[in-house]
């Protein structure tokens, strides 16, 4: 069913422009840092955003063996290829074209992450999103979400919008959660424009963080005084706090992107490699807990 588009009487600017920087990570898997360190307290909850592509087995093959996290969560989106993970708990899954990962590390589990394929594209997303201080220490958990459960729809003007979390036109995504118990309410939405191009409206409390991130193609940003900001290819966008929303525009071509926004904890946010806690008093615990065996 068609959705109809949302009005917005002041839609956000573009406040800065984001290029990521290239890493690796794992075994030494390349990949694109999108949401460096330095940019966890102006995007608060979100923690880090690093884009992986890539059709040579060299760049991705090695993947992501055993290790631990404490203290947040993490969602990996599959565009492209398969990854097998396995964690200290048990369980096991595949991810793989267009499903998504969602696991509530918590108190904390080891893990790995491996590519399931030896040649052929592998392509896509993992998010950092953080905890309040009261859930860091939670039961770790996750779900395996299959691209077909992820909820789809079509706007009236034509643009495809996959809802991964919150909220979009009424459509609930496939992970929502009541604020009362997750109150950064994140929304994660993957935008797809029709090849003519086209306008994508979305609401966005003004409290909430907000940026965008292009995989394919470039998009603009209408801002309020009808100003477009042109936002390249394999950039991110971070959308200014003031106003009601966001409304973005292709041009004819394929064009794609990441839209994410959720409210922050404003929280101290103290980060040692994969443990994000409070204060360094709690990464401490958690480097002696891994080390003496007790996560997962
Ligand atoms: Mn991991």
């Amino acid at each position: 069913m068609t959705k109809t588009s949302p009005t917005l009487s002041a839609p956000r600017h573009v406040e800065r422009l984001i290029t990521g920087q290239p890493t690796t990570d794992g075994a030494g898997v390349k990949l694109t840092r999108v949401l460096t360190q330095d940019l966890q307290r102006r995007l608060d909850p979100f923690l880090m955003l690093d884009n992986f592509a890539s059709d040579d087995p060299d760049d991705y093959g090695a993947g992501f063996p055993s290790h631990p996290h404490r203290g947040f969560e993490t969602v990996t989106y599959m565009i492209a290829g398969r990854m097998r993970h396995k964690d200290s708990a048990g369980h096991e899954g595949l991810l793989q074209n267009g499903g998504v990962q969602w696991m509530t590390a918590g108190r904390g589990l080891v893990h790995s992450e491996m590519p399931e394929q030896e040649e052929g594209v592998m392509e896509g997303f993992q998010l950092w999103l953080n905890l309040p201080g009261k859930d860091k220490l939670c039961t770790p958990w996750y779900r395996d979400i299959q691209s077909a459960q992820i909820p789809e729809f079509t706007t009236d003007s034509h643009v495809t919008v996959r809802v991964i979390s919150g909220e979009s036109h009424g459509v609930t995504g496939a992970m929502h959660r009541p604020a009362t118990d997750y109150p950064t309410n994140p929304l994660y939405l993957d935008v797809h424009f029709p090849d003519s191009g086209g306008d994508f409206v979305q609401v966005l409390p003004a409290l909430h963080n907000a940026f965008v991130y292009v995989y394919r193609g470039e998009v603009g940003v209408v801002a309020k005084d009808d100003t477009v900001s042109a936002v390249p290819l394999h950039r991110m966008a971070i959308l200014d706090n003031d106003g009601d929303g966001l409304h973005l525009r292709a041009a004819p071509g394929v064009t794609r992107v990441l839209v994410l926004a959720a409210q922050p904890l404003n929280e101290p946010i103290a980060q040692y490699g994969p443990f994000v806690m409070n204060t360094r008093q709690e990464l401490m615990t958690a480097v002696e807990d891994f080390q003496n065996g007790h996560m997962g």
